[in-house]
């Protein structure tokens, strides 16, 4: 997890214990521990997007201008999405069974920006023209909206699965090594096929017609070669070298992949 993301995390926590205390005398910290957190929220969701916007171009922006940013880079990054996958069958074949890895709930770019402008409002001391017309501030107003807002980050910041900015790239945790693929999908191509740069794994990404990526790990299902044993082992295609090995888990034979010439006699 990103600095940023545990960041949003603390500060709507702050956020959300200040409007716990039910005090309205309370809730401009609340705005501004919101607002803490849609900045810390809106870079996390910058560095998804690190291959088209570098960070060292925003590291001095303030959020807002990043948030524009981020809106002219991908105006269809606010669609929640779910992440699964499967094991083909055969290479290049649809899996028949797939396993959801989880949903990204999106924290909208739009609604950030609206809300973020919200809060700022929150924090300054009310207008001349507001005082001497006598009129207080709305608690009720503000507390509705901080509510409304501590629930929207809350949903955000639970996804098991995020910044994956579908449409445009994919991005999501390898399922062997677990560090972060970001990839970028074309949009003129419909399928590609990628490598993790630290593992062996290889997944095959591909568009849907509702314009979300699925993505399918390259796996094989290998049984053990021992006749009395069989066990089957998942193995990734880029491991099929010539001298590769695997200790069978049942029997615990060593199993190694060698190359092999048949000669086939003229019949
Ligand atoms: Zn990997
Ligand atoms: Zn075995």
């Amino acid at each position: 997890m990103s600095i940023h993301r545990s960041r949003a995390r603390s500060a709507l926590a702050s956020a959300q214990s200040e409007l716990a205390s039910d005090e309205d005398q309370r809730l401009k910290y609340v705005a501004l521990e919101l607002r803490m957190a849609i900045e810390s929220i809106t870079y996390d969701r910058a560095f998804a997007y690190k291959s088209e916007f570098p960070p060292q171009e925003y590291e001095t922006w303030q959020p807002k201008k990043v948030m524009s940013v981020l809106l002219e880079i991908d105006s269809t990054a606010d669609s929640d999405s779910t992440l699964s996958f499967g094991m083909e069958p055969s290479p290049g074949h649809k899996p028949e069974v797939m396993n959801a890895l989880g949903t990204e709930v999106v924290f909208n770019l739009q609604v950030i920006k609206r809300h973020y402008d919200a809060l700022g409002s929150y924090l300054h001391s009310q207008t001349l023209k507001r005082t001497l017309s006598g009129s207080g501030p709305d608690y009720k107003k503000m507390r509705k909206r901080c509510e409304e807002i501590a629930s929207a980050l809350e949903k955000a910041l639970a996804s098991p699965v995020f910044n994956s900015t579908f449409g445009i790239f994919s991005s999501f945790d390898c399922c062997e090594c677990k560090v972060r693929i970001r990839r970028r999908m074309p949009r003129d191509k419909d399928s590609l096929v990628i490598d993790c740069f630290d593992c062996l794994a290889s997944y095959t990404l591909t568009r849907m017609p509702d314009g979300q990526v699925r993505m399918d790990p390259h796996q094989q299902k290998i049984l053990c070669a021992n006749t009395g044993c069989g066990h089957p082992t998942i193995i990734l295609p880029r491991e099929i070298v010539n001298g590769g090995d695997w200790i069978c888990e049942k029997c615990c034979g060593r199993n190694e992949f060698r190359l092999g010439l048949v000669h086939h006699p003229l019949t």
